[in-house]
């Protein structure tokens, strides 16, 4: 069988504890729910890209521990393979210690612990099925020379790349750019990438040239609630989202760019902007229910004309 969409990146157990109020240094306090869920931006992309029914493969690793063990079967309940999901006893599986309080905000720890040792020698397991694959994603939750890597590859088996540079780093390295088919971040990323500010539409168009100029393909920069903007060398367009009532936006970005390596993989001649369009509605969707991946949308859940 084809795997057309291959994710390299990462997989974060969250640990959410919901209480009144941020413990202070030194404090015990009582929470009122706990709960734990599943994360990483990689696994994100990978868990929507499967849930609209592409043949999605994971490129991770995770710790021998039960959090490992768990979400491997996650990986499995929503239809990922997980051949390329490597155990180690080196590190801990990555994890989000999340506490958030009654006003909304919150304090969180990340240990990104089996993420950080997913190396480039790793990537060889892959080839074989690279070959054949349509859409190979990456984001920078593991090491950026995995990431890169990755890219690489995929790019010499003429296989199509997105790439997703978050969380961002100032300095990104610029071939990261000469080989993203479809670079693709958020106002944030945009504007520690660039140094120019993004708060409108007009901004985040010049953000957006200037990432495009520096060699890639072409330029997605998500919007929220306004939507995207698609940049290609022929032009640019503002392609605006329905509004909607949004309940909790974790994970819409990841929603957003799975859904994105599924339409590059299983319509590739659909123009992008229309791809990206389609793409807005099925983050819509995310984000009117509360949760990361249990809020991403499965194929039968959404209108047919999406497909
Ligand atoms: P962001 O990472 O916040 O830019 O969001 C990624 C994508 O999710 C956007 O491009 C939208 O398609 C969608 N999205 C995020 N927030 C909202 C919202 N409040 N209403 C509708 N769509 C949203």
């Amino acid at each position: 069988m084809t795997l057309d969409v291959i994710v390299v990146g990462s997989c974060m157990t969250d640990l959410v504890s919901q209480a009144p109020r941020l413990p202070k240094a030194g404090e015990t306090i009582h929470g009122h729910k706990f709960f734990i869920g599943f994360g990483g931006k990689g696994a994100n992309q990978c868990v929507q890209a499967a849930r609209l029914g592409a043949e999605s493969a994971m490129v991770c690793k995770v710790g021998k521990d039960f959090f490992g063990d768990n979400y491997i079967q996650n990986f499995k309940d929503s239809g990922v393979h997980t051949d390329f999901v490597q155990q180690t006893s080196d590190a801990a599986t990555g994890a989000a210690s999340i506490i958030v309080n009654d006003a909304g905000e919150n304090a969180i720890v990340i240990v990104a612990g089996a993420n950080m040792l997913l190396n480039t020698e790793d990537l060889k397991h892959m080839q074989p099925s690279l070959i054949c694959a349509k859409v190979l994603v990456c984001q920078l939750e593991i090491s950026a020379q995995t990431s890169l890597k990755a890219l690489c590859m995929a790019r010499e088996s003429g296989v199509k790349t997105i790439f997703n540079p978050a969380p961002a780093i100032p300095f990104l390295d610029a071939e990261f750019y000469k080989v993203s088919d479809v670079f693709c971040c958020n106002e944030s990323e945009a504007e520690l990438l660039t140094g120019c500010p993004v708060s409108s539409v007009d901004e985040a168009q010049r953000a957006g040239q200037n990432l495009l100029a520096r060699g890639c393909g072409a330029v997605i920069l998500t919007l929220g609630p306004q939507g995207c903007l698609v940049l290609q060398a022929e032009g640019s367009k503002h392609i605006p989202t329905e509004a909607v009532t949004a309940v909790d936006t974790t994970g819409a970005g990841d929603s957003f760019i799975g859904a994105l390596a599924f339409y590059m993989a299983y319509f590739p001649k659909m123009p992008l902007e229309e791809m990206a369009r389609r793409a807005n509605q099925v983050a819509a969707v995310s984000v009117q229910t509360m949760g990361t991946q249990t809020s991403f949308p499965f194929k039968k859940d959404l209108p047919a004309a999406l497909f």
